[in-house]
């Protein structure tokens, strides 16, 4: 059985733990590797290792962390094959997709290329006689990352570029059930040259976990995953004086309207519905029908539904892969047949698929749920599966209240023809990221990434500008260079400019 290992001072190591955890092959349902759960010991050698080579790494200068992050970018590039096929195999998406999450964390490190820019500060000169004012931000110290199963990839990469391009060192714990993408980006940044120590991988579980929220050398910590544990570590992050960002669940709503043309959406809704078996943060799982959008709307997505192609990932026919675990599943299928009991239509059920060859393997068939209502598990439990929900509702301003009862605000996105409708929406919803006939309307690298109410916790979005604020401090200089020859002037009165 093939072990992933930690990856501590620039070396792969199992650590002194003795529990390990299984990785599991989705499509087939096999066991397929062990993964080491780090004790806090092996966290405490982590963190130690990473506050080392924070010394001199953050004295390194701007070219030299330059030059790494360019080497780095170049291998992610020519290894994107290797990496979506690894994502593929532990996470069970089709392989194309994989390779889209590579290219979206791609663009992370290429925005993180540009820190030099970045990291400018401010010059004001002569604010008063003689006396200049200036200011510039500098790294944290040591930054954690705990991060999610659903993008191995792409949601680390969302952090630790940023982090050691400020001057950072990082400890990443990511998810235990699709270990193996974080020992291959490590191997990947000693290739590009960076020094040992600045970028660590520790895998584990909640041990792992409270051990680096407790450690005194972690300056901030980053996290995304599911809403009640990110609530858990802003609260306990928080409590010990760290920085904390913490990106919580999601239930993404897309409003569709009358004039919206019914195939380019319903397209659309299928894709951000199944895509990635449902497994996004910013999958769209309740489409709001408006007005007499409904009917016509659901024959057209249960009909795209029908025809997804479900199938293991590594198949280049398929569009559709299995769910995470076998627990997922059996959560999943158990919340559509609450749907049924609860009143609602099943317009395409997607339990009992089997696949074949694949019999074992843990798939869910895409399911359209018609005529679901707010008092629904289906509508008020984050699936985090293939199941779109259907809710009507008579106007845009009664889908638009019911997003914003919605105790989530991730993603949403409104179809329509009519540019009044979507300016209404835009402005009303209270929600962080939001799609114009866009259903994942994820920022590019550039702009910030984050949610509002129960989808993030703390005060910065991830990535982009609010990144580069979250991994730095500012420092405002007051500078006066007298001649020698000049009088003092001091005095007692509060100094104020001359
Ligand atoms: P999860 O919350 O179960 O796990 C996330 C991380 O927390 C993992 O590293 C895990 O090991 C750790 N963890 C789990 N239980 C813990 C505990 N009790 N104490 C301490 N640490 C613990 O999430 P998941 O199932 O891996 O990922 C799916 C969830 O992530 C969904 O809710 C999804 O919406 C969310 N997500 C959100 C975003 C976003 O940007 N807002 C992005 C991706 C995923």
């Amino acid at each position: 059985m093939r072990t992933v290992n930690h990856w501590i001072g620039g070396k792969p190591t199992t650590g002194d733990s003795t529990r390990t955890a299984p990785v599991w092959n989705p499509a087939t349902g096999e066991q397929q590797a062990e993964v080491p759960l780090a004790s806090a010991a092996d966290v405490d050698t982590a963190v130690r290792t990473a506050a080392a080579a924070f010394e001199s790494w953050s004295q390194s200068s701007l070219s030299q962390r330059t030059k790494i992050l360019f080497a780095f970018r170049q291998l992610i590039v020519e290894h994107t094959q290797q990496l979506a096929e690894m994502i593929s195999d532990e996470h069970g998406k089709v392989v194309s997709d994989a390779r889209g999450e590579v290219q979206r964390g791609l663009e992370v490190v290429e925005f993180a290329c540009g820190i030099p820019q970045l990291l400018k500060g401010e010059y004001s000169d002569q604010v008063s006689t003689g006396v200049d004012l200036f200011s510039f931000r500098e790294p944290l110290g040591v930054c954690a990352g705990i991060t999610p199963f659903n993008f191995p990839a792409m949601v680390p990469m969302w952090m630790y570029p940023v982090a050691i391009a400020c001057g950072n060192t990082f400890v990443l714990k990511p998810s235990e059930r699709d270990p193996s993408t974080a020992e291959y980006v490590a191997q990947l940044w000693a290739e590009a040259g960076l020094p040992d120590g600045v970028f660590n991988v520790v895998h584990g579980d909640k041990e792992a976990v409270d051990a680096l929220l407790d450690h005194p050398e972690v300056a901030a910590v980053s996290f995304v995953g599911s809403t009640p544990i990110a609530r858990y570590i802003h609260e306990r992050g928080t409590a010990a004086g760290k920085r904390v960002q913490a990106l919580g669940g999601a239930k993404n709503h897309a409003i569709v309207l009358p004039d919206a043309p019914v195939d380019y959406t319903s397209d659309h809704l299928v894709a951000a519905a199944f895509g990635s078996a449902g497994e996004r943060c910013m999958a769209i799982s309740a489409a709001v029908a408006v007005g007499g959008a409904a009917d016509e709307l659901v024959a057209a997505v249960s009909e795209k539904a029908r025809n997804t192609k479900v199938g293991p990932g590594r198949d280049a026919d398929s569009e559709m892969g299995p769910v995470i675990t076998a627990a997922a599943r059996d959560r999943i299928v158990g919340l559509i047949g609450s749907g049924a009991e609860q009143g609602a239509t099943l317009a395409v059920d997607g339990r009992g698929i089997s696949v074949p060859g694949h019999e074992n393997g843990f798939f869910v068939g895409p399911t359209v749920i018609d005529n679901v209502t707010r008092d629904m598990d289906v509508y008020r439990e984050e699936i985090f599966g293939p199941v779109l929900s259907v809710v009507r509702a008579e106007t845009v301003d009664e889908a638009i209240a019911l997003i914003n009862a919605n105790p989530y605000g991730n993603g949403t996105a409104i179809f329509t023809s009519s540019g009044e409708a979507a300016r209404r929406f835009q402005r009303g919803v209270k929600v962080g990221m939001i799609g114009i006939n866009v259903p994942i309307p994820v920022p590019m690298a550039y702009y910030s990434f984050g949610g509002w109410k129960d989808s993030l916790f703390g005060d910065k979005h991830i990535h982009g500008p609010e990144g580069v604020s979250f991994y730095t401090r500012a420092k405002v200089v007051t500078s006066r260079w007298p001649r020698v020859s000049q009088d003092s002037a001091a005095s007692f009165h509060f100094p104020t400019a001359t």
